[in-house]
């Protein structure tokens, strides 16, 4: 049986691991950190356990979903709710529970805060989306789409562009159309209107997926060794050692599932993937700051999730709403700009918005964390060229958020890489000869 190394047991890496480990294949995955999951991790702060950073999932996230109902996770571990936009005061749109397209069609004639035009306005901007069947020129910006289908001030400022930012990590004017209208296709646009639901972890994002993946690999041939960094590849006639692995053996299938920069590290220390290791180390990256504030029972928002405007942070989740305890809210800033504000100064600038938000005057914080990710996900702008999951070294492939994909950098992104490349491993292994990445 062939014996597959994975490196990161993020969701990329364990999502491999799991498809092989179903197909009965020898896989070890090595994490050098002591906690499961990469970027979607729980951290202990102060002895709390928080993300590193709030996520929201949608439920046109299939394959994770595939890999959760795999690896035994509970639905109820996932709090769905119909697409909503609610920042109070200003606009409160939320899909009716109806099929698709009926579901937003009647949301958006429901809307408050939308006047027809703006209405008409949302209806033709898919409708021009439909038209062109989701492609649009190379080199569009979604600044770009919302001019050319009229979008008012109002439409980009509170719908268009916040929900860029939550997709895409990545500001409109600098952000891929393409990308936006993958995901806007796969949620707004789809024949299900389960496809645009709002899905928020009621567990830490360790426990979320990474966890049972864990349990699942330790009945299946699998195991993880954490604490375990790689720091070096080398390879050899029959496969690559691993330099940092315990013992002296050679893999024959490797994989690098780790965040773009570590992987460049690893593909530098092959020596035979330079350019490879280049074009990685050149990808944009966008950073994300969740800024936690635990008021206490008795302080909540109106849903689990509004949208803030007016200030740093441009969406708020009720924590206490999502199995977490009473009163701790999460706000997320996405793609924060250089010379916006200092950490300092984010959390009253985010107090404020909150304040003005919920139109009450909150009582101090009982503690605070601002975490920052500095290179939380590649920033997807138009053109950018993503790597596939073949390397230019046979046996050697690659896993993560940043790989080509219809998605941009996200869990769903992340999982879809790893399940390929372990079909690839496993049709590469029946037939050897077949595939271009092979020893
Ligand atoms: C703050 C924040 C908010 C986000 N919000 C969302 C969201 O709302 N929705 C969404 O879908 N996505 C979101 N994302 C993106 C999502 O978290 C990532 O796309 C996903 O976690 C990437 O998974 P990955 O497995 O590709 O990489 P990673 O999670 O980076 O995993 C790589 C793993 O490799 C390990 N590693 C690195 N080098 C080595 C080595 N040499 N040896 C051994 N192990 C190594 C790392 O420790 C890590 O565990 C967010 C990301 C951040 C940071």
């Amino acid at each position: 049986m062939t014996a597959v190394a994975i490196i990161g047991a993020g969701y990329a890496g364990l999502a491999c691991a799991v498809e092989l480990a179903r197909h009965d294949m020898e896989v070890t995955v090595f994490e050098r950190s002591r906690t499961l999951g990469g970027r979607a991790r729980a951290v202990r702060k102060h002895d709390r356990t928080i993300d590193n950073g709030q996520h929201l999932l949608i439920g046109a996230y299939t394959e994770l979903a595939r890999l959760l109902r795999l690896t035994g996770v509970s639905p109820r571990q996932i709090k769905r709710l119909p697409l909503t936009l609610h920042i109070p005061g200003q606009i409160r749109l939320r899909a009716a529970t109806l099929p698709a397209p009926l579901h937003l069609l009647t949301g958006l004639i429901c809307a408050q805060g939308l006047d027809w035009r703006e209405r008409f306005a949302v209806c033709a901007l898919l409708r021009h989306l439909k038209r062109r069947r989701f492609q649009l020129p190379a080199g569009t910006t979604v600044t770009g789409l919302l001019t050319d289908c009229r979008q008012s001030f109002r439409l980009r400022n509170l719908l268009w562009e916040p929900l860029c930012l939550a997709a895409l990590n990545t500001p409109a004017h600098e952000a891929s159309a393409q990308l936006f209208a993958n995901i806007l296709r796969d949620t707004l646009a789809a024949a299900s209107a389960t496809a645009s639901e709002l899905l928020i972890p009621r567990v830490d994002l360790s426990e979320l997926f990474p966890v049972p993946a864990a349990r699942y690999l330790a009945t299946r041939n699998g195991s993880i060794l954490t604490s375990n960094a790689i720091t070096a590849i080398i390879p050899e006639n029959t496969g690559f050692r691993l330099v940092g692995a315990p013992g002296h053996r050679i893999w024959p299938q490797v994989v690098i599932a780790t965040a773009p920069h570590h992987a460049t590290t690893l593909l530098n220390s092959t020596g035979g993937c330079p350019e490879l290791a280049a074009r990685i180390a050149a990808m944009p990256s966008e950073a994300i700051t969740t800024i936690y504030l635990a008021f206490g029972p008795g302080v909540d928002l109106p849903a689990p999730m509004i949208g803030l405007a007016d200030g740093p942070a441009q969406w708020a989740f009720d924590r206490g709403q999502c199995g977490g305890p009473e009163g701790l809210l999460a706000t997320v800033i996405s793609a924060p700009r250089p010379g916006g504000k200092g950490r300092d100064d984010l959390i009253p600038a985010t107090l404020t918005q909150l304040e003005r938000a919920l139109g009450v005057s909150l009582p101090a914080p009982q503690w605070t964390r601002v975490i920052t990710e500095k290179r939380a996900t590649i920033a997807c702008r138009p053109g950018i060229i993503r790597p596939g999951i073949a390397t230019p070294l046979r046996g050697l492939w690659l896993a993560g958020d940043y790989i080509e994909s219809e998605y941009p950098a996200t869990l769903e992104s992340a999982v879809r890489s790893g399940v390929r490349c372990a079909r690839e491993i496993m049709e590469g292994t029946k037939h050897p000869d077949s595939s271009g990445n092979q020893r």
